[in-house]
């Protein structure tokens, strides 16, 4: 579980037992006065350090403090290119004995090192 993962869990629970109040509209958004619809956090490390906000509110605060995902997981993204260029990339990993994907990482990588390096 991310930090983000284990805060809204903490808030879920603390609702649960009542810790929390529900925000079933009674509960004005802290930044716009409309009914609040989610707890927001702004440090993911203070999982109970939250404000009442609205969904537009809570969507413009953006993410908050320590958010930790994708720090140490993968993602995968997806990129169009030539059909040439990609039939090149295939025999250069074929030849370095590594996948399309693996391959990618390890020019692009490189390239970025290379970059801040010369900074
Ligand atoms: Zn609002």
């Amino acid at each position: 579980m991310n930090n983000q993962q284990r805060a809204m869990a903490a808030v879920a629970k603390a609702k649960k037992e009542g810790i929390l109040l529900p925000l079933d509209g009674s509960i004005q958004c802290m930044d716009c006065d409309k009914p609040a619809a989610h707890y927001d956090h702004r440090d993911y490390l203070r999982p109970l350090d939250v404000d009442p906000v609205c969904v537009r509110c809570n969507f413009r605060r953006g993410s908050a403090k320590n958010n930790d995902k994708g720090n140490s997981t993968f993602r995968t993204i997806s990129i169009s290119m030539a059909g040439s260029l990609k039939d090149k990339l295939k025999i250069a990993a074929t030849n370095d004995s590594r996948t399309v994907s693996n391959f990618v990482m390890k020019i692009l990588s490189d390239w970025l090192d290379k970059e801040a390096a010369k900074s």
